[in-house]
């Protein structure tokens, strides 16, 4: 008998998978501050709630993929950062949006107290969270679409294979090394035709 133990099974069609709105926090949810972790201190970007719903409406997964480094340096704690997770999910629903799940990466590997300090696979430009997302979700990556406003966002969805990468613009003043595959776009609204 012929066994292929190791063999991954993988789905001859991907039809039944699912695509995903991978969304970075800072700068594309709310308003960048630096170690924002108080609910005072959003301010949310206009048009990213009704790109959501119109994304959900579609069938996207919606997944939120974020750096906290402010973890790593003890400027806050993961406690404060769910606690801050659970508003953002209770005002994204009462705008009629299910935010599906939201990764994050409280690594630093040069800043990081203790053991928060080190290199990890999560952290972008690394793919871990797009990758770990995959697997809950049976996503699609392909198929998939990545919103990020840094060079690092787009590099991290080019190597987990994100198909739809989308820098908005207004940090990355000029073109990003990586990521060579992304649209740049002015509003998150300009993402709406692209899904
Ligand atoms: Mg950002
Ligand atoms: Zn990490």
């Amino acid at each position: 008998m012929n066994s292929t133990p190791n063999r991954q099974i993988i789905p001859a069609s991907t039809s039944a998978a699912h695509r995903a709105l991978f969304l970075d926090r800072d700068g594309v949810i709310n308003d960048e501050i630096n170690y924002l972790h108080k609910p005072e201190q959003v301010h949310f970007v206009p048009g990213i709630f009704s790109l959501c719903r119109s994304a959900q409406r579609l069938g996207y997964k919606l997944i939120v993929v974020t750096n906290q480094a402010g973890i790593a340096r003890g400027y806050y704690t993961e406690e404060d950062f769910h606690a801050l997770t659970r508003w953002m999910e209770a005002a994204f629903a009462r705008e009629g949006v299910q935010l599906d799940r939201t990764y994050f990466c409280p690594h630093h590997p040069e800043h990081g107290v203790g053991a928060y300090r080190r290199e990890c696979q999560d952290r972008k430009p690394n793919p871990g969270m797009l990758l770990h997302a995959a697997q809950d979700f049976s996503l699609d990556l392909a198929r998939s679409v990545f919103i990020g406003d840094r060079c690092t966002d787009m590099a991290a969805g080019q190597a987990a294979g994100v198909g739809t990468l989308l820098l908005l613009e207004g940090v990355e003043r000029g073109d990003c090394a990586d990521g060579r595959n992304y649209q740049r776009i002015a509003t998150v609204d300009a993402a709406l035709p692209l899904l």
